[in-house]
């Protein structure tokens, strides 16, 4: 479904104003935008690639065998809405991380594209369209993020939601960090405070594909629903 911009718009400020509504804060949708200063620079983030849950919890043994084939992979990729020229399946490859992980899938910022390594193909298939789902969520926030045609960015919400009620919505979200082992990691690890935005969010789309949808914190999840009904708009 494609929507206008004039209805991006209103998902994302119905989607923040949620957030609010958690909160007991007011609201006042009519209260007049300040034109001047509303788009930040600071797009991107800068961080270097966004790779998932690198070492899946009980992935140590590695017995080797693959449970889930690269047909299946690609297959998996496009139901969750992953295109051909955007997945890159490696049933040979393996990418150690920094930390001496062996990552699963990562998603490259600058081409957009998520590549599959070897280690994922162990998953059974519910835990590879985990994988992918929250791989496909990077790119989505990432669109949506840095869209300067959407009529109303992240960014605005940002400064809108802080005018309205003190503080950025983002350090709201900020204060529910754990909604899975693997955020839980990024927020105590990292540095770079929108590395783990992103990485959580990544996360909420995969608990979303996976049925533990429950799980989450209704902050998150609304911020989430906001962004892919944007993503709706940008995409073509
Ligand atoms: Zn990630």
């Amino acid at each position: 479904m494609i929507y206008s911009k004039e209805q991006a718009r209103l998902n994302l400020i119905a989607a923040v104003r949620l957030i609010g509504k958690h909160f007991a804060l007011k609201y006042d949708p009519d209260q007049p935008r300040d034109e001047a200063g509303r788009w930040s620079d600071e797009g991107g983030g800068g961080g270097g690639d966004n790779q998932s849950g690198a070492s899946s919890g009980g992935s140590g043994g590695g017995s080797g065998l693959s449970k889930t084939s690269p047909e299946r992979v690609k297959a998996i990729a496009n139901e969750t809405g992953i295109s051909d020229d955007k997945i890159r399946i490696l049933p040979n490859g393996e990418r150690i991380n920094a930390r001496g992980d062996s990552v699963l899938a990562d998603y490259n910022q600058a081409t957009g594209e998520i590549t599959v390594y070897k280690i994922a193909m162990e998953e059974d298939e519910q835990t590879v369209k985990g994988i992918l789902s929250h791989e496909y969520t990077h790119s989505v926030y990432d669109t949506c993020w840095n869209a300067r045609e959407a009529e109303y960015s992240l960014s605005d919400l940002r400064y809108d939601f802080k005018d309205k009620y003190g503080k950025e919505f983002t350090s709201v979200l900020y204060n529910l960090d754990g909604i899975s082992d693997y955020s839980k990691y990024i927020f105590e690890s990292a540095t770079d405070q929108h590395l783990k935005f992103k990485e959580t969010i990544a996360e909420v789309g995969r608990l979303y594909s996976s049925g533990q949808k429950d799980s989450i914190p209704d902050e998150w999840k609304y911020y989430y629903e906001g962004i892919n009904k944007v993503y709706g708009t940008i995409k073509k």
